[in-house]
């Protein structure tokens, strides 16, 4: 099906935003203007959305949660960016994989399974997109999402 995704954005963000709060955190959020049409699956699309603003609060003790969509010669492009704790680099290979998780301390007191991410890479590549992470430990992660099944910009029409 064709997708806005920034629907779907704002849809995951409206679903996280309480929690956000709880903890003092805003979540900042730009959408360039006439984004294309995705061709994904919407449903899925919610899932990999909750999923990586669940990460960005749980993981953020303070600043802010940002996510951004915009489009490139290659696709549609989604950040999701955080100013929180980090990821070692020499874990940053293993995240996506089943039931990792980074630094046992960590794990203890955060909880969580270890499955997210790699339902979110599962989903978005079933879907012909790809995901990728920077983090800096102590200082933030940022999560890119490219989606290149867009439609052409004109049948977005000029309802935006
Ligand atoms: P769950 O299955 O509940 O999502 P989880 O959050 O531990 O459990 P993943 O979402 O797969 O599992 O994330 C894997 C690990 O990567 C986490 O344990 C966490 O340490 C690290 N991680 C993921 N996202 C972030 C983030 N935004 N900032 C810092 N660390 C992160
Ligand atoms: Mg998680």
């Amino acid at each position: 099906e064709w997708v806005d995704l920034s629907e779907v954005m704002e849809g995951a963000i409206h679903k996280s935003v309480f929690r956000a709060r709880k903890k003092g955190l805003d979540i900042e959020y730009s959408v360039q203007d006439r984004l294309p049409l995705a061709y994904c699956d919407g449903n899925r699309m919610t899932q990999v959305f909750i999923n990586l603003l669940d990460n960005a609060i749980r993981y953020t003790e303070k600043g802010r949660i940002s996510v951004t969509m915009w489009q490139e010669e290659d696709g549609i492009k989604i950040a999701v960016t955080d100013t929180g704790m980090g990821i070692p680099e020499a874990e940053l290979p293993y995240i996506f994989d089943r039931f990792y998780r980074v630094e046992k301390s960590r794990s203890r007191q955060y909880g969580g399974t270890g499955l997210g991410l790699a339902i979110v890479k599962n989903l978005v590549e079933l879907q012909g997109g790809t995901i990728f992470v920077t983090s800096k430990l102590e200082k933030g992660t940022r999560f890119e999402l490219t989606f290149p099944n867009v439609a052409e910009t004109e049948t977005r029409g000029e309802d935006r």
